[in-house]
């Protein structure tokens, strides 16, 4: 029998199905796992990442590669280990993986820079020009000024004259040595209850993972810093992860207030790729020492990474909902594990399945109970509204409210998570509702764009002539969303600025700086937003805070929506009467004796998390019990049935699988959606099915006429 022959593994970047092999290339010096090949593929050629060595059958002729495109693996051991845990427990193909956690520009096949710190100065034995012109000058007045000067120091326009002067020899270049954080003291002293949760982290070996549960304004940044100062200041590397791009712009400015601006940067995608790229580069060579990003962030290589933080842990954008559906929290506690370094989640609303964690002894539970500024916590009031009047959706109890905070020369904050004028646009006469054509959703009135527009696929369309079921021309809007909660109070307060915030009002990073700042001067004004202004900010002057609809959380068909309601309205309610002003909530709902309501009232977020959890662990739902989505997609409903299935047929014994039933959204973009829900007692169960179970589906002749995905620890349902 012939020998197998030598061959490489590479995992092509993209979504395909498998691991390719690619003949060794001639000479024999061996490629070490993780650095960026060329290869054929198809008629075309596509960047790949060598993931291993192995042996084919002699019979299989191999292509050759075309270039090694890197000398050493992108990514140390410790990542393409974890890229390998995230594309086995998600089910996912290594190469995409690998595509999501590299930056464009290396995923492109661009070299790797090694941007070091540049610095100038005159060289001593050498003579300036004897005549010098204009600019060579000016270059000659900027290096005596410091010297060495650092490359950011030069202006552009000299860049030319400096070029030639190195050239020539009277400038030379030299390499900074790393930058290092500057650390500025404490403004203020820490309390009692930072001061524990310090020493516990600080005393923390290898890896544990840490659950920071401190109330909104309880002072967590500053846990956080306290405990990584030491890191820092011995050298070392430390990550923060936020949820959102919003909350980066503000936290980078507190890091940089204490740490200094030197070794301390964020990464995030309103970068250019060139910038971001340089960022990357500059922490995998120890040039940063404190990193702070969104998701993928967590894949940067830090070779001195000492601890990751991640900020706002309960938020579901954590969860990546498209194409690798991994969870950037649970991922970076599996590098930090990998690493063996401890990791913070911090929240004043923690995820039931962190909870449920700490319950179980897998994490450690660390508590701030008061504010920071010993302001107490806002209290919380329910607004019947039951037979009241509405104006605009809003109580004459909330507006009366709203007056009396205005005319005592504090801020108003409204909080609706629904944008547009209306959510919905029906017809008087015969209850027709206007739908998206594609997707089974009714079409949003946006008054200001006079468009009507679909927020699932993006359809839009003019405000219909007449009702298109009975032709009645009495076309009416019905709900609220915050264009129309905007019109109301302008009317209502003509001499109080009103500030809209959501996306179609703030559309960049730039307009909400703006806004922001505007909101910081502090005069009497109205917040008008969607969940973006429920993040993380602080409003000092913001003293009232209204729940305009509380009852939109209850009535989801998401088991989730109950806890998703407890932390929005608890973290909204937390942007009131941060400093020295009182603030107060009120809650607006239909429902004022539902459970949930009467424990968001008690504002006691850790006793209605328990009882939510206990729910949950009772109805056999996560965190008690492990949960994968199988979504499927196609034109024609049949073939998504068929397709279910059969799947359904063939999994093993160990999953239990209802469905398939309609996703929550049936159609989108005009296609039908089902899913089938599949549940095991534990992960690790899970895990092991979907093994043997997933390669089965692809088999599956059905496969070929859909789209099909699995969503394993799903965070919504689709
Ligand atoms: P969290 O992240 O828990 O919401 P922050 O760390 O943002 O809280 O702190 C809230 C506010 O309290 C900030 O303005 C911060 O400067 C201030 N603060 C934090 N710790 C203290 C302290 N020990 N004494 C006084 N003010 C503090
Ligand atoms: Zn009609
Ligand atoms: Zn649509």
């Amino acid at each position: 029998m012939p020998a197998a022959t030598a061959c490489l593994q590479v995992a092509v970047l993209g979504h395909l199905p498998r691991i390719f092999s690619y003949a060794l290339p001639e000479n024999p010096e061996r490629l070490p796992p993780g650095v960026r090949l060329r290869v054929p593929f198809g008629q075309k050629s596509r960047i790949g990442i060598l993931v291993g060595y192995d042996h084919c059958p002699p019979e299989i002729t191999l292509k050759p590669i075309e270039a090694v495109l890197d000398t050493r693996p992108l990514l140390p051991e410790s990542l393409q280990q974890l890229l390998n845990f995230g594309a086995h427990y998600y089910q996912h193909p290594l190469g995409d993986v690998w595509a999501a956690a590299l930056p464009a520009l290396l995923r492109q096949g661009r070299p790797l820079p090694r941007p070091a710190a540049q610095a100038y100065q005159l060289t001593r034995h050498e003579q300036t020009p004897a005549r010098p012109g204009k600019l060579q000058e000016a270059l000659i007045t900027v290096l005596s000024t410091s010297s060495p000067t650092a490359e950011t120091e030069v202006p552009a326009r000299l860049r030319p004259v400096l070029r030639q002067a190195l050239h020539n020899g009277w400038v030379e270049a030299l390499t900074l040595p790393a930058p290092r954080v500057t650390v500025q003291p404490l403004p203020y002293p820490l309390n009692a209850e930072q001061r524990i949760a310090i020493t516990q982290l600080r005393a923390t070996q290898g890896f544990t993972c840490w659950l920071l549960d401190g109330v909104t304004g309880s002072g967590k940044t500053e846990v956080y810093f306290e405990t990584i100062r030491p890191h820092l200041e011995a050298g070392r590397q430390v990550l923060i992860l936020v949820p959102e791009i919003g909350l980066t712009p503000q936290l980078l400015a507190r890091c940089q207030a204490r740490f200094g601006k030197a070794a301390v940067a964020a990464l995030h995608s309103a970068q250019t790729d060139t910038e971001r790229l340089r960022i990357w580069a500059l922490a995998a060579m120890g040039h940063i020492q404190l990193l702070i990003g969104t998701r993928s962030t967590l894949f940067v290589p830090m070779p001195q990474l000492a601890c990751i933080v991640i900020d706002e842990e309960h938020d579901p954008s954590f969860k990546q909902h498209r194409g690798w559906h991994y969870s950037a929290r649970d991922m970076a506690i599996q590098r930090a594990k990998l690493e063996n370094i401890p990791v913070i989640l911090g929240s004043a609303t923690p995820s039931l399945e962190s909870l449920y964690n700490v319950q179980q002894g897998r994490y450690q539970s660390l508590q701030l109970r008061q504010r920071a500024t010993n302001a107490p916590l806002p209290g919380i009031t329910i607004v019947a509204l039951r037979r009241q009047y509405l104006q605009g959706g809003l109580s004459s109890d909330l507006l009366n409210a709203c007056s009396e905070t205005l005319a005592a020369g504090n801020q108003v904050l409204l909080f609706l998570n629904r944008r547009g004028y209306a959510p919905a646009v029906l017809c008087h006469d015969c209850g027709h509702v206007l739908h998206c054509p594609r997707c089974s959703a009714a079409l949003t009135w946006h008054r200001h764009q006079q468009r009507l527009r679909c927020h699932h696929c993006g359809y839009e369309s003019r405000w219909p002539e007449d009702c298109p079921e009975c032709h009645s021309t009495a076309l009416i809007t019905a709900g609220q969303g915050t264009e129309q909660l905007e019109e109301v109070l302008r009317q209502r307060f003509p001499d109080t600025p009103v500030w809209r915030i959501d996306r179609d009002a703030l559309p960049g990073r730039e307009a909400f700086s703006a806004v922001l700042e505007q909101i910081h001067q502090n005069q009497p004004a109205i917040l008008v937003g969607t969940q973006m202004l429920a993040k993380g900010h602080h409003f000092p002057a913001v003293t009232l805070v209204g729940i305009v609809n509380t009852d939109q959380g209850l009535f989801s068909a998401d088991f989730r929506a109950p806890e998703r309601l407890l932390q929005m309205v608890l973290q909204v309610a937390g942007r009131a009467g941060r400093e020295d002003r009182p603030g107060r909530v009120l809650l607006q709902t239909h429902l004022p004796h539902h459970p949930l309501i009467q424990k968001l009232s008690e504002g006691d977020y850790q006793q209605a998390a328990r009882l939510l959890l206990e729910e949950r662990l009772q109805a056999s739902l996560p965190p008690g019990t492990a949960l994968t989505l199988m979504c499927a997609e196609a034109h024609q409903r049949a073939a998504i049935q068929a397709f279910l299935e059969a799947a359904k047929a063939c999994a093993p014994d160990s999953l239990v699988i209802s469905g398939p039933q309609p996703a929550l959204l049936e159609r989108r973009a005009g296609f039908e959606r089902a899913e089938l829900w599949v549940e095991a007692p534990t992960r690790q169960i899970m895990q092991k099915a979907l093994k043997t179970w997933l390669p089965c589906c692809q088999q599956l002749p059905e496969a070929r006429r859909v789209r099909w995905f699995v969503d394993v620890d799903p965070q919504f349902m689709l």
